[in-house]
């Protein structure tokens, strides 16, 4: 194999790559892991839990399948082949801390609470550091940091004096401020398939199968329970105090959104998910301003977990089906193309809010019938649910809002939701070319 390549042979600071002689396949029992920890899911310290190991580097300890970066680790992977990035390469972790110390909370040694995060991941040095000096590769899996938000509505809110600037949430400059954590999938096998609600073996062939044969230890390697899919992360933003979050007491405001990447970034007025995600980050904001906590989940699930792909080939398929895209057949158009209405999962979703050790959500900013049911069927109660404000529905929304309305999503006033005959009343934009279309029958 020759990892060579021309613009990289004079760069300076190209790394020379080692001709790997043979592939080492992981797959066989005794080849490797044969210095690795245990992991004891659910266990009542860290320690006794023992460090997840998933580093490329640390062939002989791992003890887990798949590797840190989730989505990335094939960049990581182009990179080093590249000769950008050496493949020996160990992070020094020196100030990496959080800049809050959260947990451990109950729901941490609670081995069914979280299945698709490390609850320990956040605090890799303070637990695993006779490890580390060892020269163990363990890897945070949880970072905690602070940061400052623009967000052009939320400025012209304040600028309305909608929402006042207190110089603790809102500085004088009408930035917001946040805790922001951010989280990389790790996944319990045995607990994942307990929540689809199959067997550890059924889930491993067909994670093997789907991925292309991509984890060949899913299949051989049975004494491997723990598994970081090649998968988006999820990012938590916590306006007020993160800590107060584990307290039923103190009023709680919380957005669980899944990315839009065209609506949340580009404005896209064909749904409601920029507009229900600023809303709901107001809303955490006045929560913290009168003494509560808010938290925004933002989970990479982009389309309903279909991605962007099958996401655009639906609003062209509903935009030119015969009679035009219409709420009464939004959910269907998804299923023809995709083979699912929506492929998002959302059992897995309320790991995040048990890592905050969260057990009383008072202002749920979400119409989700999916989500609401995942969050209270695992344990955490929800006082209130609060509906998109219909001034913030864009243009090309309802057609989305109102099919999913009629479908059980939640809704305050149960008079406003359509029958059949009426969803079919409600109608997105037409394609350009319709409009060409019509305009040439003139
Ligand atoms: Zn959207």
């Amino acid at each position: 194999m020759n990892t060579k390549t021309k613009s990289s042979e004079n760069t300076a600071s190209t790394i020379k790559l080692k001709k790997p002689s043979h592939v080492v396949l992981t797959s066989h029992k005794n080849m490797v892991f044969r210095d690795r920890p245990n992991v004891n899911w659910g266990a009542a310290t860290a320690k006794d839990r023992g460090p997840i190991i998933a580093a490329t580097t640390a062939l002989n300890t791992r003890n887990a399948i798949g590797s840190h970066g989730g989505g990335y680790t094939v960049y990581r992977a182009l990179s080093i082949a590249a000769g950008k990035y050496s493949p020996d390469f160990k992070p020094d972790l020196n100030n990496t801390y959080a800049t809050t110390e959260l947990g451990p909370y109950p729901s941490w040694t609670r081995p069914d609470r979280m299945v698709s995060i490390d609850p320990w991941g956040a605090q890799i040095v303070e637990n695993f550091s006779d490890y580390l000096n060892k020269g163990f590769a363990i890897r945070p899996t949880i970072a905690v940091t602070q940061a400052q938000l623009t967000i052009p509505e939320v400025v012209e809110k304040i600028k309305a004096g909608k929402i006042k600037i207190d110089g603790k949430i809102v500085t004088d400059s009408m930035e917001l401020k946040v805790t922001k954590i951010a989280f990389e999938p790790v996944w319990y096998l045995p607990g994942v398939a307990q929540r689809i609600g199959i067997s550890e073996g059924e889930l491993r062939k067909i994670l093997f199968t789907e991925t292309g044969g991509m984890f060949p230890e899913l299949v051989t390697r049975p004494d491997l329970k723990v598994m970081l899919p090649p998968i988006g992360s999820t990012t938590a933003y916590v306006f007020g105090d993160p800590k107060d979050l584990a307290n039923p007491q103190i009023e709680l405001t919380c957005r669980v959104h899944d990315e839009c990447n065209g609506s949340d970034v580009f404005g896209s007025d064909i749904c409601t998910c920029r507009p229900y995600l600023v809303h709901g980050i107001e809303e955490a904001v006045r929560t913290a301003q009168r003494g509560g906590v808010g938290l925004i989940a933002y989970y990479r699930k982009e389309g309903r977990a279909l991605g962007e792909v099958t996401k655009f080939l639906v609003y062209n398929a509903r935009k030119r089906q015969v009679g035009g895209d219409s709420a009464a057949t939004y959910f269907k158009r998804t299923e023809c193309v995709a083979g699912v209405e929506d492929a998002r999962f959302q059992e897995l979703m309320p790991d995040i809010l048990h890592w905050f050790g969260i057990q009383k959500i008072h202002n749920l900013m979400s119409m989700s019938n999916m989500k609401y049911d995942a969050i209270v069927n695992s344990g955490i109660e929800v006082i209130n649910r609060f509906e998109i404000p219909p001034e913030l529905i864009p243009e090309d929304a309802h057609v989305e809002l109102e099919a999913k309305r009629a479908a059980g999503y939640f809704s305050k006033d149960k008079t406003q939701i359509k029958k059949q005959d009426e969803l079919a009343q409600v109608q997105g934009r037409k394609l350009e070319e319709e409009v060409a279309k019509k305009e040439s029958r003139k």
